[in-house]
């Protein structure tokens, strides 16, 4: 009863510190190689597969660059700007994070949201430029959703905004229209496939937008939503993707 006498950020504290106590008073299994664990992924596990900090990345599209390249734009953002400005990623698309995705999106092991979000956050922290950024997914079609019952990418997007203390909205970025899905397609096909599919609210207009999703693959679709974002009026687009495939996959 007392709990409510309680302001909501010390309210917001025991909470954090409750779940905090039962995650470490009950162990679950390591999602990568099912030892036993007090994380979603173990520690030796984070340590081999999500930890990679001499891994140099395009700061622009986010792809790994050869060991020495420095923090320069690839040769690609070079030679064909995206509306983007810039992508964080925390690993690329490889196996055995892969199955955290298949994990999250097609067994709804939602926990899995929530911890890629805290990593997501700590990555953008220093690359977020302003205190008023909000934080959107990148939009399932009406259809998807309805067969899926929940946005994997809203799901991070919430946790990545809440750990960072920013405005997140579901609803800001929507698709105007229906695409096919882009894997099997060429790099032209997919452009065609997403050209004017997005359209975002006035609330976008001279903000910074963090723009969310589980796996970057070619860029198309995040660089089509940039573009959507910045005839809007947003003053700078910044993607933060999970999972990053790697060039010539
Ligand atoms: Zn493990
Ligand atoms: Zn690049």
């Amino acid at each position: 009863m007392f709990v409510h006498t309680l302001s909501p950020k010390i309210r917001r504290r025991l909470a954090v510190s409750l779940r905090r106590a039962f995650d470490a008073a009950l162990p679950n299994t390591c999602r990568l190689c099912d030892d036993t664990a007090h994380s979603l992924v173990c520690t030796p596990c984070a340590r081999d597969y999500w930890h990679d900090r001499n891994r140099q990345r395009c700061p622009a599209c986010g792809i790994t660059l050869a060991p020495g390249a420095g923090a320069r734009r690839c040769g690609n953002c070079l030679a064909h700007p995206h509306a983007f400005d810039a992508t964080v990623a925390l690993q690329d698309y490889r196996a055995p994070l892969d199955r955290l995705i298949l994990a999250l999106k097609f067994r709804a092991d939602l926990p899995l949201a929530r911890d890629f979000g805290y990593r997501l956050s700590h990555a953008l922290r220093p690359r977020i430029a302003s205190p008023a950024a909000l934080v959107v997914p990148v939009p399932l079609s009406p259809d998807r959703l309805a067969t899926r019952g929940f946005n994997q990418t809203w799901e991070i997007a919430r946790s990545v905004a809440r750990h960072l203390r920013l405005a997140s909205d579901p609803h800001v970025l929507h698709r105007v229209r229906q695409t096919a899905p882009q894997s099997g397609l060429d790099i032209a096909a997919r452009r065609r496939n997403v050209r004017q599919a997005f359209a975002a609210g006035d609330e976008v207009r001279g903000r910074e937008i963090i723009v969310v999703d589980d796996v970057m693959t070619t860029g198309v679709t995040l660089d089509e939503i940039a573009k959507t974002l910045k005839r809007q009026g947003a003053a700078r687009v910044v993607n933060a993707v999970v999972l990053r495939t790697p060039p010539n996959n």
